[in-house]
């Protein structure tokens, strides 16, 4: 994967401007004045509706016309077709999602103290939860938290940045400035190495943001686990925050019983399992390197490491193997990457969550629990439950549903933004 390092080599001004090197990705900055601030993006007739229900996407369909010549990242006014303001959001010429509502207040002015708010709104939300004692936790969650594209994750005293989008791109010091300020990190490290950031016309980027270089591992703890976290080199930002609440309840189900945790990663299932007194475990994954550290994890929880069986090998073949090898499970974890990153690659994902599901199906003991979840923006709870359902007629297997689940409160979800609900897991009981 391609990436750039550039520690430290940003500074905002006091306005929050981004000074750029000339071989940064990214947009060439322009001075304030010669900005289209003052654009407009006029929308065709009748299609502010999702706006007035505050949805803050506005796509390319929707446009009838550009005033003016925003840039990249720019802030532009959105504007009904009879010429009501309607909001103020970035320009993002070369996506399909044209313009991410920053306000709805069509006066507001979207400078870095703005911005800054907005973090400070997002960290603050958090407080009860930090208060608890958690030190992995999410404080910024996107277009739910006002900030279209931005994401952020505390590790400690790390905050861990993620922009994925043009308007996310041009205020990347204001955000990290007031992580630093408002969240107690000493260091903000970016994670930008999102595919997604070519739709956008953005390169990918890794590096120091603010502070010095991330240590090669911050532990976290959860519950009675601790996990070691690679910020630098994980996948994500480096770990799973969203399954927290999920890892918790395994954990509770997990007494005496046989666990397979397929999509492993690096064993945060695991762990939790056997801390809640799991008789086995035995964890899938193909990435060599996350199986590297979940063997650390397990070291460092102390956890009888004879207790678990890893396997660094397609889930899709592994089921399949151990099913053929009679290997059966009273507890399944079944927790994929996104198949379906957006609803065009809904079809082929659909499949793919057919057969891990299946393959995991028949390995489950009558009586015994399947946590089965997707990532996948593409595809809705609706949906992916009735994928699952047909993965059980085709098990010839009778579930129900204990329980549905989501991602934790630090991944709450802004009311008119359900995109923002990518986590939907099932806990089935087998009949
Ligand atoms: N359950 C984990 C997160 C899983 S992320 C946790 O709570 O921390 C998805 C994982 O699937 C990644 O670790 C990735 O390496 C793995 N993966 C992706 N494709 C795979 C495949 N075909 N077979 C096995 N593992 C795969």
């Amino acid at each position: 994967m391609p990436r750039t390092r550039e520690p430290g080599a940003r500074r905002a001004d006091f306005l929050g401007r981004v000074r750029r090197g000339r071989d940064r990705p990214g947009n060439a900055e322009r001075p304030r004045h010669a900005t289209g601030e003052g654009a407009r993006l006029i929308l065709a007739q009748a299609r502010e509706r999702s706006l007035l229900r505050r949805h803050p996407w506005v796509f390319s369909g929707a446009i009838d016309r550009v005033e003016g010549d925003p840039a990249a990242g720019d802030t532009v006014t959105v504007v009904s077709a009879s010429g009501d303001p309607l909001a103020r959001a970035a320009y993002s010429p070369s996506s399909q999602i044209r313009a991410r509502v920053w306000s709805f207040d069509p006066g507001a002015t979207i400078d870095a103290g703005f911005i800054e708010a907005a973090v400070v709104r997002a960290v603050r939300s958090r407080d009860s939860l930090v208060a608890t004692g958690l030190d992995g936790v999410r404080l910024i969650h996107s277009e739910s938290d006002g900030l279209p594209g931005v994401v952020a994750d505390r590790y400690g005293d790390t905050a861990v940045l993620q922009c994925s989008s043009t308007g996310a791109e041009r205020w990347r010091e204001a955000i990290a400035d007031a992580l630093v300020a408002h969240a107690g990190c000493v260091r903000v490290y970016e994670r930008s190495d999102l595919e997604t950031r070519a739709l956008e016309g953005l390169a990918e980027r890794v590096g120091v943001v603010r502070g010095d270089e991330p240590p090669a591992r911050i532990v976290i703890r959860e519950g009675a686990a601790r996990y070691p976290v690679d910020v630098r080199t994980g996948q994500k930002t480096g770990f799973f925050l969203d399954q927290r609440d999920n890892r918790a309840r395994v954990a509770a189900m997990a007494r005496g019983a046989d666990v397979l945790d397929v999509f492993a990663y690096t064993g945060g299932f695991t762990i939790a399992a056997l801390s809640g007194g799991a008789r086995s475990v035995t964890a899938i994954d193909s990435s060599r390197s996350a199986l590297a550290l979940a063997r650390e994890t397990a070291e460092l929880n102390a956890v009888a490491a004879e207790a678990v069986e890893w396997i660094e090998e397609d889930a899709f073949a592994a089921l399949r193997r151990l099913r053929d090898a009679g290997r059966r499970f009273d507890l399944i974890v079944l927790d994929p990457p996104k198949f379906a990153p957006t609803a065009k690659h809904a079809e082929r994902a659909a499949r793919a969550y057919k057969d891990v599901n299946l393959g995991a199906l028949r390995l489950l003991r009558p009586g015994g629990t399947l946590h089965t979840f997707s990532c996948s923006g593409g595809i809705d709870a609706m949906l992916f439950q009735s994928i699952v359902a047909g993965a059980a007629v085709d098990a010839g297997v009778d579930a129900r549903v204990l329980a549905t689940l989501t991602a934790g409160a630090d991944h709450a979800v802004a009311l008119a933004f359900p995109e923002g609900a990518y986590l939907k897991g099932l806990v089935l009981r087998r009949g």
